[in-house]
């Protein structure tokens, strides 16, 4: 094991509500990337996992810090913004378990992420092994931030840097279908470990399978990483093609950061020397036990 292996996970870190009965809400930190943050270091304590994203300068952003601390997670790369505040997002589930999501996230500090005026993302990305991006991560930037960041990645991956990518497609976040298929295939572009759910690229590019997604991945130069498929398994996108004969869930109590944590069990597995079917096993079994309980962040021990 390399204990000096450093990880940035980069995005958009909101506080969760989930609303109780009457009045009562509970209240979390959360977000795909961050998740992510949180499972590797539950997976594999000994990596350095740092966060990359801009919060504010309010008690709700100190609050995300004192979480970050409390998992163990890097908070070197966090910049504050003087006047805007982290992203809200709403849970409330109906009386047919129903869920449903509500999000106050469009000015949210972590908008102006790799802005002129801010951090350069090649000296953040500098210092670290392997960066972890989601389709939202990309989303959420302003379209001179993300040329910003896609040129960094240049000579990040020059230096032997390893980009982790994860499309998770949500159309609100984008102008159009059109911007989010050209920035989303461009990231494609230069990942080397990609953590796609085949729901988001079908729903993304259109495609009619699993086979039409590998297909057009490999066309674009994809040759490492693990298809996501629910309870179908995870496939290997590496030559073989290997699908992983799954377990079962026993116990789905809510799915909410199945992919995050996959990509978690996937990227410590990886990080730690292990093969891709390792760390499709990693990824999965984390996942399930995730899909177990209640929440995007579980206790897992
Ligand atoms: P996402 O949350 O990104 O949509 P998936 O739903 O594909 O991702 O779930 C990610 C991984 O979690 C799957 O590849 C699988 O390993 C595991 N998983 C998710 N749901 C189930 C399930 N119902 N049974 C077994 N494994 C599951």
């Amino acid at each position: 094991m390399d204990r000096n292996f450093r990880i940035a996970c980069v995005g958009e870190v909101m506080i969760e509500l989930i609303a109780g009965d009457g009045n009562a809400a509970e209240l979390n930190v959360a977000g795909d990337t961050y998740n992510a943050a949180a499972y590797l270091k539950r997976a594999a304590p000994e990596l350095h996992v740092e966060y990359v994203t801009v919060l504010g300068r309010d008690r709700f952003s100190d609050r995300i810090v004192r979480d970050m601390k409390a998992r163990g997670i890097g908070t070197a790369a966090v910049t504050r913004h003087p006047n805007r505040m982290p992203g809200l997002y709403a849970i409330e589930t109906d009386a047919a378990g129903e869920r449903s999501f509500a999000y106050w996230r469009s000015s949210s500090a972590a908008r102006t992420l790799f802005d002129a005026d801010g951090r350069d993302p090649a000296d953040v990305l500098a210092s670290h092994d392997l960066v972890l991006l989601s389709g939202i991560s990309i989303a959420i930037l302003s379209g001179a931030a993300r040329d910003r960041l896609r040129n960094a990645l240049e000579g990040f991956r020059a230096n032997g840097g390893l980009l982790a990518f994860d499309s998770n497609f949500r159309p609100h976040l984008w102008k159009d279908l059109r911007l989010a298929r050209a920035e989303t295939e461009r990231f494609w572009q230069c990942t080397d470990i990609a953590l796609p759910s085949v729901d988001d690229e079908m729903a993304l590019f259109g495609d009619a399978d699993d086979s039409e997604v590998i297909a057009r991945l490999r066309s674009w130069g994809v040759s490492r990483g693990a298809l996501k498929r629910g309870d179908a398994g995870p496939v290997d996108l590496g030559a073989d093609g290997h699908a992983l004969p799954v377990p079962m869930a026993e116990h789905v109590v809510d799915t909410t950061a199945a992919g995050d944590s996959f990509n978690a069990g996937y990227l410590a597995a990886t990080a730690t020397g292990r093969s891709s079917i390792k760390a499709m096993e990693s990824g999965h079994a984390l996942a399930l036990k995730v899909i177990g309980r209640r929440g995007a962040i579980v206790d897992i021990d």
